[in-house]
């Protein structure tokens, strides 16, 4: 593909910091970095080795505008294969903004989010899968999600779906061989060694989808809702678990009785915690609002912690939510067992499990842990937990081998029945654009903007 224009964009994120980097990218870097840059030394920028930081100042005609470090990384070695120039001047606002709109009045368009990864991918030097785990990396909310996205940029997944597609490849080759030479005497492939080898693919590709679900909650977090009736300790518990784990707190809006996000780290799961007003009725309209919200929440919780105050009986109210409970993944706390038990537990086992009630004390600290290593157990079920870091955390690669999958599987029952060998073939071309669609190979140029539309200016 040829790309003719050049970009730049404020690679750095907006706000006061030491440093802001601009960069460009395209035919034209070098020529456009040359025209607004005096280095001390008098010598050109082309003059210096690429890859060296030059020290001088970013000027407008005669005109300083600031201080500033450039780098020249020439095409094809640099980050989006083309040449790029990287210009470190000071942080904040203004210094940056005026860099760029010089350079913008110099034949140059502001990069679109995302465009100088997806000038990588297109020049070839990563493919989609790599380029998908950047904006991974920059978004990661723990460090277990970061590893598997590192691990995603380093060609983990690249290199499992390339081994998977030249499986798929080979069988290919054989189905050609059998089919255009039929009449004559060449080995065909017998549907037996056709059966192993689908068994085979089959079999990798399942275990690469049964990934997906830990990894979706590794990348996007566990949405979790805290619900009891007033006074059984919500909020201690939430402090008690946030004052140890707190990672991020995404925006807070709103009044105070609005739902607030947070993201807490147990044990390498970003759980993004929605701190709900109780799901009580009530008659106060801003409250009801807040209601409403948690509600809302609730309905579309990955995991829903129920608090329960075990020093008194179960109340009417903690037996109406305890009803709605059904088909959702919960966790039961019995908090306060600090004071003396109150709680008729054989009743309570009535409406949930027994392997899901915990007893805790949010105020002492107590069975915090165990919380933890119950919501552990309930992300990875019990598997291969934290051993590799080869997972599917992208719902366009679900979706990618779920279809792969069931073609796998029609291809299988087509082996089953005898059927021509054409008919086969079709089924192993589909499972081998599948799995295209992860690394791009057989990617359309719309979706190429839907997907790299997710990145920030700048990326
Ligand atoms: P919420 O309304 O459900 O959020 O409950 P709070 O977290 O505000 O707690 C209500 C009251 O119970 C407060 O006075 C807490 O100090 C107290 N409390 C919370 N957890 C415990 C606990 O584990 N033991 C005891 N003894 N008191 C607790």
């Amino acid at each position: 593909m040829f790309i003719d224009d050049t970009i730049a964009a404020i690679a750095t994120a907006p706000g006061e910091g030491g440093i802001g980097i601009i960069r460009i990218s395209g035919e034209k870097s070098l020529q456009v970095a040359e025209s607004i840059f005096k280095s001390v030394t008098g010598k050109q920028i082309k003059d210096y080795n690429t890859r060296t930081l030059i020290y001088g100042t970013i000027v407008d005609g005669e005109k300083i505008i600031d201080e500033a470090l450039v780098a020249y990384m020439k095409g094809p070695k640099s980050y989006t294969g083309e040449d790029v120039i990287e210009i470190n001047c000071h942080g904040g606002f203004i210094s940056v903004k005026k860099i760029l709109e010089l350079i913008l009045s110099k034949d140059v368009r502001l990069a679109d989010a995302g465009e100088f990864t997806k000038r990588a991918f297109l020049n070839g030097r990563i493919d989609l899968s790599q380029a998908e785990a950047i904006i991974d990396v920059i978004k990661a909310k723990t460090d277990k999600a970061h590893e598997v996205a590192q691990s995603q940029l380093e060609g983990s997944l690249s290199k499992k779906i390339r081994e998977l597609r030249f499986k798929v490849t080979e069988v290919l080759a054989h189905l050609e061989v059998s089919i255009d030479f039929a009449e004559e005497d060449v080995e065909e492939i017998t549907y037996k060694t056709l059966r192993e080898n689908a068994e085979d693919i089959k079999n990798e590709i399942k275990k690469l989808y049964d990934t997906s679900e830990s990894g979706k909650i590794l990348r996007d977090g566990l949405k979790t809702v805290i619900i009891g009736k007033p006074n059984v300790g919500k909020s201690s518990l939430l402090n008690s678990i946030l004052g140890e784990n707190r990672a991020i707190v995404t925006d807070i809006a709103g009044t105070t009785r609005d739902v607030i996000e947070e993201f807490v780290n147990i044990k390498g799961i970003p759980l993004k915690i929605v701190d709900t007003a109780g799901i009580r009725e009530t008659e106060d309209i801003v409250e009801k609002i807040g209601v409403e919200k948690s509600k809302e929440s609730y309905n579309t919780a990955d995991l829903v912690i129920m608090v329960l105050d075990s020093s008194r009986p179960l109340s009417q109210e903690d037996r109406e939510i305890l009803e709605t409970l059904e088909n959702k993944k919960t966790i039961v706390l019995l908090n306060k067992t600090d004071l003396p038990q109150k709680i008729d537990i054989d009743e309570l086992s009535k409406y949930v499990d027994c392997s899901s009630i915990i007893k805790i004390s949010a105020l002492q600290h107590k069975g915090l842990e165990e919380l933890q290593d119950k919501i552990e157990a309930m992300v990875y079920k019990g598997s291969v937990k934290n051993s590799s870091n080869l997972m599917i955390t992208n719902s366009r690669h679900k979706d990618a081998l779920l279809k792969a999958y069931e073609s796998i599987n029609d291809a299988i029952s087509a082996i089953d029945q005898s059927m021509p060998y054409d008919f086969i073939e079709v089924d192993f071309k589909n499972i081998w654009d599948y799995l295209g669609y992860i690394n791009g190979d057989t990617v359309k140029e719309d979706l190429l903007d839907t997907i790299f539309a997710n990145f920030c200016i700048g990326k």
